[in-house]
């Protein structure tokens, strides 16, 4: 039984255990050659998860949005990246609620599989992000097909798909009744018009590893048989399947606040048991320091050292790398350091006791 408050529980511990296959170092591969996370896709597709939202009779699982949200939040979650295919999950939406029969008969379940990637979404042009209603790339039909021209940007997995959705302007806007008619949808075959040289991808370079792109048409031939819907209908086609894509990216974040959450805590937990642990040394003799009324705390404060400590197994590496964490550990640590002279400053000798569990060895000064 799944509802609005259902949490998936099943679903979200085999997303999980999907994801330690792919642990940290194989992301950050991925993001130093810039490449894109192939291998999890194919998991994720074998597993059918991107088949989630498609319904049962067309090969896919029918859940609702709730349950892909949660496959999206868990894959974050777990510090993985389901920005890089989730497209693949809702931009069918568009053929499922607006297509024809034998247009959901033909790509659906091949869509199901992952034999046909449809995770190319081509909205966005250079001079309308938000403004979609002026978009400038054309389709003019010509018999019983569509020549389309124009540009798109920021079209994220042009190079990972099969099949793009496309808005372009069938209708100019002067001539439409409505300033949301004159839109159309099509679904373009991608591999057949990079062979004919009518679409070109250009990657563009993003500070995230998003596999963005830069498309152009030029001449572009689409059967009519690709449209989508009525003609001039597209803007609400479009804005129909947005929804669902801005709630699973709403939950990626979820997702991704939980991991870096989780992970902020391992390692103050980590640093909080290192600091009981510390190796924290005075300069002098152990056994001299055993008796706090033999160690005046301005004496002990000056020879007092610190040990830059990094935990034997971190639990990722690249936090440890990071300029950001160094620093706030660093300022964090030397806080608590300085709170800790200001304690030995106004300690009594008996409190003093508690002082000495620190090791007294030479090291590095405080910085
Ligand atoms: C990682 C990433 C992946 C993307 N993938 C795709 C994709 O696959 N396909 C695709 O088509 N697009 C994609 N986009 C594009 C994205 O949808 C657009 O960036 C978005 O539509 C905004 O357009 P813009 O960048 O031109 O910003 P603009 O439209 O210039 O907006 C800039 C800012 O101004 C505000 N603004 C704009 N107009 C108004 C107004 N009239 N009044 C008040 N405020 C206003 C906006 O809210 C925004 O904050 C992607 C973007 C990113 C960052």
């Amino acid at each position: 039984m799944t509802g609005p408050q259902e949490n998936y529980a099943d679903i979200r511990e085999s997303v999980r255990a999907l994801c330690d296959r792919f642990p940290g170092e194989y992301w950050r591969e991925l993001d130093r050659d810039r490449a894109y996370p192939t291998a999890f896709v194919k998991a994720l597709t074998e597993a059918g998860y991107l088949a989630a939202l498609i319904p049962e009779e067309f090969g896919g699982s029918g859940l609702p949005v709730s349950a892909a949200a949660a496959i999206m939040e868990e894959i974050h979650a777990a510090g993985g990246n389901g920005a890089a295919c989730h497209a693949q999950m809702y931009t069918m939406g568009t053929i499922l609620r607006h297509g024809s029969p034998a247009q959901k008969e033909r790509y659906l379940p091949k869509i199901a599989t992952g034999e046909l990637r449809l995770q190319a979404f081509g909205v966005t042009e250079p001079t309308s992000g938000t403004d979609t209603l002026s978009l400038r790339t054309v389709a003019r039909r010509g018999g019983d097909e569509y020549v389309i021209n124009g540009q798109k940007i920021w079209t994220s997995r042009a190079e990972h798909s099969d099949l793009m959705l496309l808005l372009a302007r069938t209708t100019p806007k002067e001539e439409v009744k409505k300033r949301t008619d004159g839109l159309s949808v099509f679904l373009v075959d991608m591999r057949k018009a990079l062979e004919a040289g009518t679409l070109t991808i250009k990657p563009i370079r993003t500070v995230m590893n998003h596999a963005t792109t830069e498309v152009f048409f030029d001449d572009l031939r689409v059967p009519a048989e690709n449209l989508i819907g009525e003609e001039g209908k597209g803007f609400r086609y479009i804005l129909s399947g947005m929804n669902t894509e801005r709630i699973l990216i709403a939950s990626e974040c979820i997702g991704d606040a939980k991991w870096f959450i989780r992970k902020a805590a391992d390692y103050a937990l980590v640093f909080s048991r290192e600091r009981t642990f510390s190796k924290l040394r005075f300069k002098s003799p152990p056994t001299r320091f055993q008796s706090p009324r033999k160690a005046s705390p301005d004496r002990v404060l000056g020879k007092l050292t610190v040990e830059p400590t990094v935990p034997a197994e971190p639990i990722c590496a690249s936090p440890f790398t990071n300029p950001v964490i160094i620093g706030l550990v660093r300022g964090l640590r030397r806080d608590r350091i300085l709170s800790e002279r200001t304690m030995l400053r106004n300690s009594k000798p008996n409190e003093m006791s508690l002082m000495t569990t620190y090791i007294p060895e030479e090291g590095s000064k405080i910085k």
